[in-house]
């Protein structure tokens, strides 16, 4: 099936989802279903099994969670009693980032439904989730290894498992899960409801699906590109940047861009509210527009904007629907939009009537995927842009003073009441230092926020076609060999085997916070202290800059380019 039209399509409250997730959906600020949620839903509610090809970015995560918490409460009001406490729903994911992410998640949607939800991953001490699983859960989110442990231990009981969710399931592949992923199938019941997402379809991943999925469902976020002459003039780009640096990007592109007037993408009304502060506390002119608000305070909005005493709309997809802004110059997704429709759809509202309009997309490292697939469906390219650095914005800073300062003198307009000034300083200065001096202080008067944050640069992930299909039955441990050429660095990170420390820490830490895949990663050396591991090289700064901000069994080691670790070509 291809997903169509992304516009008039039914909302949440006709997906037959119950009131308590209604509510927490209202809660979070989701304002329609993403074109992903609007098809698998109403197929998982009817207990089908689905094969969906979509990527992070797409909302997938609530198109498998909204149907698992509701089939796992339908019809069982006492549903813990009545099941003793046995988890009737999992979910695999290959890191155990992603195993936080989803629990997280599913804790959000059930929380009105008083779903018990547990993360269990490898690195975290087996004690506490040994202690968890027997108080009773209704869904366990895991990664396989530890999956199997367990399994194995007896301490996750699957007899009672209704519904089981394999999640990047491509990745988990490239991780080495295969064998796992196998074995645990085998201890749940023939009669579950099986869904596999990945964002690739290699032949392993139908064979996996031919094998133990029942009849089902295929969805694919993908439709034709439009047809030529309607796409309209834009120069697009994206920059990849992790969250945390999100509101500091948007604030270096917006002043090197310097739009007249620019609309910024959310995905859901918190957001929109927090950037709108975030934007203003940053000394910008920012308004929030989105579906919860009145016709009334929607129209104050559009009529500062036009008026030009804000420069900038903060907008969800819904609250943006239909509107025509004459001086809008530039769009910026502030995520990548979940499919490729609505990328179009937005973008749609600059470059009309043939004057050129900019599109610009914040991605984080994870949904540089979803960005390709867009490319690939509008046949359009996105050019992943370095984010300006501090001395691209003092370049452009100082450009602009000069600029201004080019102006007052051509406008020969009443500059001799200064000269006063220059000739009495003329006596004891030289000149040029005066004129520095004043350019020093008509250059800080243009108030422009100090933003003196240094945004770490990453760099895109190779795509899975570029990398070239390669085995990977090999154990998980021994990462020699995985990768074709290219020059590998090596990374020190200060805790090792007496920190506990095992390779799928490490693998999880780096493909959960950045977008080497597990299969990028070369050789993992860990000794009793330290452990170095071999990133491609173009990646280094990445993996450092994110494993800095990343715990490592529950401490934060000093992480650095290994000092001997000059690049060097594949053993
Ligand atoms: P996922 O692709 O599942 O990783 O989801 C990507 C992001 O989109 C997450 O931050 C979700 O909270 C958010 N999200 C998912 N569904 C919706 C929706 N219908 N409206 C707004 N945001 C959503």
């Amino acid at each position: 099936m291809v997903v169509n039209e992304i516009d008039e399509g039914p909302g949440f409250a006709d997906l037959a989802l119950g009131p308590e997730l209604l509510k927490a959906l209202t809660g979070l600020g989701y304002e329609e279903p993403t074109p992903i949620q609007r098809e698998a839903i109403p197929p998982l509610l009817e207990g089908r099994d689905l094969l969906g090809q979509a990527a992070t970015g797409t909302g997938k995560t609530a198109a498998f969670a909204l149907p698992m918490l509701q089939r796992l409460h339908a019809g069982h009001p006492a549903a813990l009693e009545a099941d003793g406490g046995e988890p009737g729903g999992l979910v695999l994911v290959p890191t155990r980032e992603l195993a936080v992410q989803v629990s997280e998640a599913m804790h959000r949607y059930g929380r009105d439904l008083g779903t018990r939800v547990l993360p269990i991953y490898g690195g975290q001490p087996i004690g506490r989730q040994l202690r968890a699983l027997e108080r009773g859960v209704d869904v366990v989110v895991a990664t396989p290894g530890r999956a199997l442990d367990h399994i194995g231990r007896g301490t996750l009981p699957l007899k009672g498992l209704r519904m089981i969710v394999l999640d990047e399931a491509d990745e988990m592949l490239d991780m080495g899960f295969a064998d796992d992923i196998e074995a645990i199938l085998q201890e749940t019941p023939e009669n579950r409801q099986t869904v596999l997402f990945s964002a690739t379809m290699p032949p392993r991943i139908d064979g996996i699906a031919r094998r133990h999925l029942r009849e089902p469902v295929r969805i694919r976020i993908e439709r034709e590109a439009p047809a030529a002459g309607e796409a309209p003039l834009i120069r697009q780009s994206a920059y990849i940047v992790s969250r945390a640096y999100k509101p500091a990007a948007l604030g270096r592109v917006l002043d090197v861009e310097a739009p007249t007037a620019a609309i910024v993408f959310c995905r859901t009304r918190e957001e929109v509210d927090s950037l709108t502060e975030t934007m203003n506390g940053r000394g910008y002119r920012a308004e929030a527009l989105h579906g919860g608000m009145g016709q009334e305070q929607r129209d104050r909005v559009m009529g500062r904007l036009r008026s030009g005493t804000a420069d900038l709309l903060v907008a969800t997809d819904v609250a943006a629907r239909g509107l025509d802004i004459e001086q809008l110059t530039h769009v910026i997704n502030y995520d990548v939009p979940s499919a490729p429709e609505s990328y179009v759809h937005r973008i749609g509202r600059v470059g009309r009537a043939g004057r050129e309009g900019v599109a610009i997309t914040l991605a984080e490292p994870r949904e540089h995927r979803m960005l390709k697939t867009i490319e690939r469906v509008t046949r359009s390219k996105i050019a992943v842009e370095k984010v300006p650095t501090v001395a691209d914005l003092r370049a452009r800073r100082l450009e602009l003073t000069r600029a201004a300062l080019q102006e007052s003198l051509m406008e020969d307009g009443d500059l001799d009441r200064f000269r006063v000034v220059v000739e009495t300083l003329a006596d004891e200065f030289d000149l040029v230092d005066i004129a520095l001096a004043a350019v020093k202080l008509a250059h800080e008067s243009t108030g422009a926020a100090a933003d003196e944050e240094e945004i770490p640069e990453v760099t895109p992930r190779p795509q899975r076609a570029e990398r070239g299909a390669r085995d990977d039955r090999q154990g998980r441990d021994d990462r020699r060999g995985r990768r074709g050429g290219g020059a590998m660095s090596r990374v020190f990170v200060g805790a090792g085997r007496s920190a506990g420390v095992r390779p799928q820490d490490i693998v999880g830490a780096i493909t959960g916070e950045t977008r080497v895949s597990g299969r990028e990663i070369g050789a993992i050396e860990i000794a009793d202290r330290f452990t170095l591991v071999e990133i491609p090289d173009g990646a280094v700064d990445e993996v450092v800059a994110a494993l800095r901000h990343t715990t490592i069994k529950g401490r934060r080691p000093i992480v650095r380019r290994d000092r001997d670790g000059a690049p060097r070509g594949r053993r």
